[in-house]
């Protein structure tokens, strides 16, 4: 099964301790297309300014990522700087330029509108609502945010939580959202307004999945080398939707795989700069990886 995917498609400036990158492609939606691409076929709905170098999308169109719902607009193109210092998990976002977003008013075209899986990755809430006034009873229908939108949209983010199925948020935005300094009651905070599913991400701590009672936990990859954090969050989500579209089950088995998947293509995404890792990976390279994972938390319960 499909998933379509609405969310930035941006030029990121970022500074890492490792290096220096200026107008690389970045972007929630551009991330999540890159990661979920290896799983499923994806449709990518966003807009660009006319400043944006769009052939540089096209190792993503090579992909099968559809780009028709990606618009080009008179004006700038979104643009995120930040800076990572030693503690790699928090981004320090320097400047956020909207640019042609701040215009933008998302169309689904007609072929996208009955795609069984939706994400609305990190834009505007009010777009993000309005993504859902398109979209046909979609199976499964999940969403990102940050703190820039919980500091300036809180009123449009609570009411998009009535809509969602599910979301995913880092620690620090969960906490932020709902006030609630411990990550369960937060959970439960935002079960009760709406998403059946919250899947809340700790950086090189791992993720928690809630749903109901029931909590799963994966850690995060060990990797020796991280490079560039960027886009983490977002090839997360891109594992974990676009191994539920592939395999279309939403059990609780198929999640926890799905998270597996996640962690497997956010540990791929901070390797290298912008989404030049995910660009070259191989099944084969994602699938060794699900099996470290699997190795990385198995062991024989022996009871005293
Ligand atoms: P993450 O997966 O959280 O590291 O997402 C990083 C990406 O989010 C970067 O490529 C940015 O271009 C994008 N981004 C940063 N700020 C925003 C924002 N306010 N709205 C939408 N996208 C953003």
């Amino acid at each position: 099964m499909s998933v379509l995917v609405v969310g930035s498609v941006a030029l990121d400036s970022v500074e890492t301790p490792f290096g220096k990158a200026d107008n690389v492609l970045g972007g929630s939606g551009t991330f999540f297309s890159a990661s979920a691409s290896h799983l499923t076929t994806v449709r990518l709905v966003g807009v660009v300014g006319s400043d944006y170098p769009v052939e540089r999308l096209q190792p993503l169109a090579h992909r099968g990522v559809d780009l028709a719902g990606l618009e080009q607009a008179e004006g700038e193109s979104f643009r995120w700087r930040g800076r990572y210092r030693h503690d790699l998990n928090s981004a320090e976002t320097l400047e956020t330029r909207l640019g042609v977003f701040s215009q933008f008013r998302p169309k689904i075209p007609d072929a996208f509108r009955q795609t069984p899986f939706v994400f609305l990755a990190n834009i505007d809430p009010r777009l993000q609502l309005q993504v859902l006034e398109q979209v046909e009873k979609p199976k499964l229908v999940a969403m990102d945010t940050m703190n820039f939108w919980i500091e300036s949209r809180r009123a449009d983010l609570l009411k998009l939580l009535g809509h969602v199925d599910l979301i995913t948020l880092n620690d620090g935005e969960a906490r932020q959202l709902t006030e609630q300094s411990n990550l369960v009651k937060a959970a439960r905070w935002i079960m009760e307004r709406g998403p059946a599913y919250v899947l809340i991400k700790k950086g090189e701590h791992g993720a928690f999945m809630f749903h109901g009672r029931s909590v799963f936990y994966a850690p995060a990859y060990p990797l020796e080398d991280v490079f560039d954090p960027t886009g983490a969050g977002d090839s997360f989500a891109g594992g974990f939707i676009g191994w539920l579209a592939r395999t279309g089950d939403l059990s609780e088995a198929n999640r926890r795989r799905a998270v597996v998947y996640g962690s497997a293509m956010g540990s791929f995404a901070v390797e290298k700069f912008s989404i030049d890792r995910l660009l070259e990976i191989t099944p084969a390279e994602i699938g060794t990886r699900v099996k470290e994972f699997h190795q990385l938390v198995t062991f024989d319960a022996v009871l005293p």
